[in-house]
Protein backbone atom coordinates (compact mmCIF):
# COMPACT_ATOMS: atom_id res chain seq x y z
CA UNK A 1 0.00 0.00 0.00
CA UNK A 2 2.80 2.49 0.89
CA UNK A 3 4.69 1.77 -1.92
CA UNK A 4 1.73 2.57 -3.88
CA UNK A 5 1.34 5.91 -2.63
CA UNK A 6 4.92 6.32 -3.35
CA UNK A 7 4.62 5.68 -6.62
CA UNK A 8 1.74 8.18 -7.35
CA UNK A 9 3.80 10.65 -5.51
CA UNK A 10 6.50 10.46 -7.92
CA UNK A 11 4.77 11.92 -10.02
CA UNK A 12 3.71 15.00 -8.23
CA UNK A 13 7.21 15.61 -7.65
CA UNK A 14 8.43 18.66 -8.08
CA UNK A 15 11.71 18.93 -7.57
CA UNK A 16 13.87 21.14 -5.54
CA UNK A 17 15.37 23.86 -8.35
CA UNK A 18 19.09 22.28 -7.50
CA UNK A 19 19.53 18.87 -8.76
CA UNK A 20 20.65 15.86 -7.02
CA UNK A 21 22.58 13.51 -8.28
CA UNK A 22 21.44 10.80 -5.68
CA UNK A 23 17.83 11.17 -6.21
CA UNK A 24 17.95 9.98 -9.79
CA UNK A 25 17.01 6.86 -10.61
CA UNK A 26 19.44 4.49 -11.57
CA UNK A 27 19.46 3.93 -15.85
CA UNK A 28 17.16 1.10 -16.37
CA UNK A 29 19.00 0.09 -19.77
CA UNK A 30 19.65 -3.68 -20.23
CA UNK A 31 22.75 -4.20 -20.97
CA UNK A 32 23.67 -8.18 -21.58
CA UNK A 33 27.32 -9.24 -21.81
CA UNK A 34 26.39 -11.01 -25.08
CA UNK A 35 23.29 -9.18 -26.24
CA UNK A 36 21.61 -6.31 -25.94
CA UNK A 37 18.15 -7.11 -25.91
CA UNK A 38 14.90 -4.76 -26.53
CA UNK A 39 13.88 -2.74 -24.12
CA UNK A 40 11.02 -0.23 -25.06
CA UNK A 41 10.87 3.58 -23.56
CA UNK A 42 7.80 4.16 -21.06
CA UNK A 43 5.20 5.53 -22.33
CA UNK A 44 6.08 4.57 -26.06
CA UNK A 45 3.14 1.65 -26.62
CA UNK A 46 5.42 -0.11 -28.64
CA UNK A 47 5.48 -4.05 -28.29
CA UNK A 48 7.98 -5.95 -30.30
CA UNK A 49 8.89 -9.75 -30.83
CA UNK A 50 11.68 -10.97 -28.01
CA UNK A 51 11.42 -7.70 -26.17
CA UNK A 52 12.36 -7.62 -22.64
CA UNK A 53 10.56 -6.69 -19.43
CA UNK A 54 11.60 -7.15 -15.72
CA UNK A 55 8.38 -8.22 -14.74
CA UNK A 56 4.64 -9.06 -15.76
CA UNK A 57 3.66 -5.84 -14.21
CA UNK A 58 5.74 -3.92 -16.75
CA UNK A 59 4.51 -6.13 -19.54
CA UNK A 60 1.09 -4.92 -18.74
CA UNK A 61 1.84 -1.34 -18.32
CA UNK A 62 3.18 -1.11 -21.65
CA UNK A 63 0.31 -3.47 -22.83
CA UNK A 64 -1.97 -0.28 -21.49
CA UNK A 65 0.42 2.18 -23.29
CA UNK A 66 -0.34 0.32 -26.48
CA UNK A 67 -4.06 0.21 -26.16
CA UNK A 68 -4.16 3.78 -25.39
CA UNK A 69 -1.56 4.80 -28.32
CA UNK A 70 -3.42 2.42 -30.86
CA UNK A 71 -6.74 2.81 -29.75
CA UNK A 72 -7.66 -1.15 -29.96
CA UNK A 73 -9.76 -2.95 -27.96
CA UNK A 74 -7.91 -5.78 -26.45
CA UNK A 75 -8.19 -7.89 -23.59
CA UNK A 76 -5.82 -10.31 -21.34
CA UNK A 77 -6.36 -13.64 -21.46
CA UNK A 78 -3.93 -15.45 -19.65
CA UNK A 79 -2.54 -14.59 -16.46
CA UNK A 80 0.37 -15.13 -13.75
CA UNK A 81 3.52 -14.15 -12.16
CA UNK A 82 5.38 -16.03 -14.67
CA UNK A 83 3.38 -15.39 -18.27
CA UNK A 84 0.77 -12.87 -19.95
CA UNK A 85 -1.29 -13.06 -22.47
CA UNK A 86 -3.21 -10.77 -24.56
CA UNK A 87 -6.12 -11.64 -27.22
CA UNK A 88 -8.21 -9.19 -29.63
CA UNK A 89 -11.58 -8.98 -27.40
CA UNK A 90 -13.36 -8.22 -30.78
CA UNK A 91 -12.90 -11.62 -31.71
CA UNK A 92 -14.30 -13.11 -34.89
CA UNK A 93 -11.65 -13.99 -37.02
CA UNK A 94 -8.83 -11.65 -35.43
CA UNK A 95 -5.94 -13.26 -34.92
CA UNK A 96 -4.36 -10.71 -32.74
CA UNK A 97 -2.20 -12.02 -29.81
CA UNK A 98 0.90 -10.95 -28.21
CA UNK A 99 2.32 -13.44 -25.49
CA UNK A 100 4.92 -12.67 -22.74
CA UNK A 101 6.76 -15.16 -20.49
CA UNK A 102 9.60 -15.65 -18.22
CA UNK A 103 12.96 -16.64 -19.83
CA UNK A 104 15.43 -18.71 -17.94
CA UNK A 105 18.18 -17.96 -19.84
CA UNK A 106 18.34 -14.17 -19.27
CA UNK A 107 16.23 -14.03 -16.20
CA UNK A 108 14.07 -11.49 -17.52
CA UNK A 109 10.53 -11.65 -19.13
CA UNK A 110 10.20 -11.62 -23.03
CA UNK A 111 7.38 -11.11 -25.90
CA UNK A 112 7.58 -14.91 -27.49
CA UNK A 113 4.14 -14.08 -29.62
CA UNK A 114 3.99 -11.22 -31.39
CA UNK A 115 0.94 -10.94 -34.15
CA UNK A 116 -0.01 -7.56 -33.57
CA UNK A 117 -2.21 -7.18 -37.02
CA UNK A 118 -6.05 -7.17 -36.44
CA UNK A 119 -8.93 -8.78 -38.68
CA UNK A 120 -11.45 -6.88 -37.04
CA UNK A 121 -13.04 -3.35 -36.80
CA UNK A 122 -12.15 -0.65 -34.10
CA UNK A 123 -15.33 0.26 -31.74
CA UNK A 124 -13.22 2.42 -29.99
CA UNK A 125 -13.22 1.22 -26.52
CA UNK A 126 -10.39 -0.97 -24.88
CA UNK A 127 -11.11 -3.88 -21.80
CA UNK A 128 -7.73 -3.18 -21.02
CA UNK A 129 -8.88 0.41 -20.08
CA UNK A 130 -10.09 0.11 -16.66
CA UNK A 131 -11.17 2.58 -14.05
CA UNK A 132 -7.80 2.09 -12.01
CA UNK A 133 -5.77 3.16 -15.01
CA UNK A 134 -8.02 5.97 -15.70
CA UNK A 135 -7.65 6.82 -12.11
CA UNK A 136 -4.12 7.21 -12.35
CA UNK A 137 -4.11 9.01 -15.97
CA UNK A 138 -6.03 11.75 -14.33
CA UNK A 139 -4.35 11.63 -10.48
CA UNK A 140 -2.79 15.23 -11.34
CA UNK A 141 -6.02 16.60 -12.99
CA UNK A 142 -7.81 15.69 -9.97
CA UNK A 143 -5.07 16.90 -7.78
CA UNK A 144 -5.48 20.19 -9.41
CA UNK A 145 -8.92 20.17 -9.18
CA UNK A 146 -10.67 17.96 -7.04
CA UNK A 147 -13.95 19.47 -8.74
CA UNK A 148 -12.72 17.82 -11.81
CA UNK A 149 -15.99 15.68 -13.41
CA UNK A 150 -16.22 12.20 -14.52
CA UNK A 151 -18.35 14.07 -17.62
CA UNK A 152 -15.10 16.20 -18.17
CA UNK A 153 -12.90 13.24 -18.28
CA UNK A 154 -14.82 11.32 -20.40
CA UNK A 155 -14.27 14.08 -23.05
CA UNK A 156 -10.29 14.52 -22.07
CA UNK A 157 -10.11 11.00 -22.76
CA UNK A 158 -11.07 11.39 -26.44
CA UNK A 159 -9.24 13.91 -26.76
CA UNK A 160 -5.64 12.83 -25.22
CA UNK A 161 -6.31 9.26 -26.52
CA UNK A 162 -7.51 7.25 -29.51
CA UNK A 163 -9.97 5.37 -26.78
CA UNK A 164 -13.27 6.08 -25.27
CA UNK A 165 -14.73 5.39 -21.83
CA UNK A 166 -18.07 5.21 -20.48
CA UNK A 167 -19.37 7.98 -17.85
CA UNK A 168 -19.73 5.22 -15.08
CA UNK A 169 -15.94 4.11 -15.66
CA UNK A 170 -15.00 7.87 -15.70
CA UNK A 171 -16.84 8.29 -12.34
CA UNK A 172 -15.57 5.24 -10.76
CA UNK A 173 -11.45 5.99 -11.56
CA UNK A 174 -12.68 9.91 -10.07
CA UNK A 175 -13.45 8.27 -6.84
CA UNK A 176 -10.35 6.17 -7.24
CA UNK A 177 -8.11 9.36 -7.59
CA UNK A 178 -9.60 11.12 -4.60
CA UNK A 179 -9.03 8.51 -2.50
CA UNK A 180 -5.61 8.15 -3.69
CA UNK A 181 -4.67 11.41 -3.39
CA UNK A 182 -6.18 11.24 0.19
CA UNK A 183 -4.20 8.25 0.94
CA UNK A 184 -1.48 10.11 -0.19
CA UNK A 185 -2.15 13.28 2.24
CA UNK A 186 -2.39 11.12 5.19
CA UNK A 187 1.19 9.38 4.66
CA UNK A 188 2.14 12.59 4.49
CA UNK A 189 1.15 13.89 7.57
CA UNK A 190 1.94 11.13 9.08
CA UNK A 191 5.77 11.51 7.80
CA UNK A 192 6.02 15.07 8.63
CA UNK A 193 9.22 14.44 10.92
CA UNK A 194 10.63 12.55 8.54
CA UNK A 195 10.00 15.53 6.16
CA UNK A 196 11.31 17.65 8.64
CA UNK A 197 14.67 15.69 8.86
CA UNK A 198 14.69 15.95 5.49
CA UNK A 199 14.79 19.52 5.55
CA UNK A 200 17.53 19.74 8.05
CA UNK A 201 19.39 18.38 5.57
CA UNK A 202 18.66 20.89 2.89
CA UNK A 203 20.51 24.37 2.18
CA UNK A 204 16.96 26.06 2.78
CA UNK A 205 18.06 29.52 3.98
CA UNK A 206 17.85 30.55 7.12
CA UNK A 207 14.06 32.83 7.68
CA UNK A 208 14.34 36.55 9.00
CA UNK A 209 10.89 37.62 10.75
CA UNK A 210 9.35 40.59 8.52
CA UNK A 211 6.52 40.92 11.27
CA UNK A 212 3.55 39.30 12.86
CA UNK A 213 3.75 35.97 11.81
CA UNK A 214 5.52 36.97 8.27
CA UNK A 215 8.69 35.68 7.72
CA UNK A 216 11.24 35.12 4.52
CA UNK A 217 12.60 32.09 3.24
CA UNK A 218 15.49 32.11 1.22
CA UNK A 219 15.99 29.68 -1.35
CA UNK A 220 18.33 29.23 -3.87
CA UNK A 221 18.57 33.26 -4.20
CA UNK A 222 14.66 33.50 -4.28
CA UNK A 223 12.52 34.98 -1.89
CA UNK A 224 9.44 33.13 -0.09
CA UNK A 225 7.03 34.75 1.55
CA UNK A 226 5.52 33.22 4.57
CA UNK A 227 2.87 33.73 6.31
CA UNK A 228 1.84 31.70 9.23
CA UNK A 229 -1.19 33.26 10.43
CA UNK A 230 -3.04 33.57 7.54
CA UNK A 231 -1.29 30.02 6.71
CA UNK A 232 -0.37 30.74 3.04
CA UNK A 233 3.57 30.66 1.34
CA UNK A 234 4.19 32.52 -1.95
CA UNK A 235 5.10 29.02 -2.86
CA UNK A 236 1.03 28.16 -3.10
CA UNK A 237 2.07 24.25 -1.67
CA UNK A 238 0.85 24.68 1.92
CA UNK A 239 -2.92 25.99 0.72
CA UNK A 240 -2.68 23.99 -2.31
CA UNK A 241 -2.27 20.35 0.08
CA UNK A 242 -3.16 21.36 3.30
CA UNK A 243 0.37 20.00 4.26
CA UNK A 244 3.04 22.81 4.95
CA UNK A 245 5.86 23.60 2.38
CA UNK A 246 9.26 23.45 3.17
CA UNK A 247 9.62 27.49 3.32
CA UNK A 248 7.08 26.99 6.32
CA UNK A 249 8.61 24.02 7.94
CA UNK A 250 11.63 26.10 8.06
CA UNK A 251 10.16 28.83 10.31
CA UNK A 252 8.57 26.06 12.30
CA UNK A 253 12.37 24.15 12.90
CA UNK A 254 13.44 27.82 13.77
CA UNK A 255 10.75 28.78 16.08
CA UNK A 256 10.61 25.29 17.75
CA UNK A 257 6.95 24.82 16.81
CA UNK A 258 4.84 21.69 16.28
CA UNK A 259 4.40 21.17 12.26
CA UNK A 260 0.79 19.87 13.50
CA UNK A 261 -0.49 22.59 14.38
CA UNK A 262 0.14 24.21 10.99
CA UNK A 263 -1.82 21.10 8.91
CA UNK A 264 -5.24 21.80 7.55
CA UNK A 265 -7.12 18.84 7.80
CA UNK A 266 -9.26 18.61 4.72
CA UNK A 267 -6.66 17.71 1.85
CA UNK A 268 -10.17 17.89 -0.23
CA UNK A 269 -11.47 21.61 1.06
CA UNK A 270 -7.86 23.00 1.14
CA UNK A 271 -7.64 22.29 -2.27
CA UNK A 272 -10.78 23.72 -3.56
CA UNK A 273 -11.06 26.56 -1.59
CA UNK A 274 -7.44 27.69 -3.47
CA UNK A 275 -8.68 26.41 -6.74
CA UNK A 276 -8.96 30.12 -8.13
CA UNK A 277 -5.48 30.45 -7.70
CA UNK A 278 -4.51 27.18 -9.40
CA UNK A 279 -1.05 27.77 -10.84
CA UNK A 280 1.45 25.49 -10.64
CA UNK A 281 2.65 24.44 -7.54
CA UNK A 282 5.98 24.02 -6.18
CA UNK A 283 6.91 20.53 -3.83
CA UNK A 284 9.56 18.82 -2.20
CA UNK A 285 11.20 16.07 -2.89
CA UNK A 286 9.19 13.32 -2.99
CA UNK A 287 7.79 11.19 -0.19
CA UNK A 288 10.02 8.19 -1.06
CA UNK A 289 13.04 10.31 -0.03
CA UNK A 290 12.62 10.77 2.68
CA UNK A 291 14.69 9.06 4.93
CA UNK A 292 13.21 7.47 8.31
CA UNK A 293 13.37 9.48 11.33
CA UNK A 294 12.72 7.86 15.12
CA UNK A 295 9.55 9.75 15.47
CA UNK A 296 6.72 7.86 15.43
CA UNK A 297 4.09 8.22 12.74
CA UNK A 298 1.75 11.19 13.20
CA UNK A 299 -2.12 9.89 13.04
CA UNK A 300 -3.82 12.01 10.84
CA UNK A 301 -6.10 14.76 12.40
CA UNK A 302 -10.06 13.60 12.34
CA UNK A 303 -12.39 15.01 9.87
CA UNK A 304 -15.43 14.09 8.34
CA UNK A 305 -16.35 11.86 5.91
CA UNK A 306 -14.60 12.44 2.68
CA UNK A 307 -16.05 15.43 0.69
CA UNK A 308 -15.22 13.10 -2.45
CA UNK A 309 -18.03 11.66 -4.44
CA UNK A 310 -20.45 9.05 -3.01
CA UNK A 311 -19.06 6.05 -3.47
CA UNK A 312 -20.18 4.23 -7.36
CA UNK A 313 -22.92 1.94 -7.36
CA UNK A 314 -22.70 -2.13 -8.35
CA UNK A 315 -19.53 -2.42 -10.27
CA UNK A 316 -20.49 -3.09 -14.10
CA UNK A 317 -19.08 -6.13 -15.98
CA UNK A 318 -15.78 -5.23 -17.97
CA UNK A 319 -15.87 -1.57 -16.06
CA UNK A 320 -13.92 -2.91 -13.65
ZN1 LIG B 1 -8.88 -7.49 -33.42
ZN1 LIG C 1 6.53 27.39 0.37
Amino acid sequence: MEDRVEENLAGFVDEEEHDNDEDTPPNSDCEDVERRYMRCKKGSGEIKLEQVFDSIGEFKEVVVDYALKNGENIKFTRWGSEKSEVRCSIGGNCKFKIYCSYEDKIGKYMVKTCNDVHACTKDGFSKVIKSGVLAQLFLNDIRKDPTFKAKAMQDAIEERYTIVATYDQCRTARAKALKMIQEEYDEQFARLHDYMEHLLESNLGLTAEVGNGQYEVLENKHGFKVDMNAKTCACRRWSMTGIPCRHVLRVILTKKHNPKDYVNCDWYLASTNVKIYSESISAVNGIGFWIRSQEPRIQPPPREVTKGPKKTEKKKEGQE
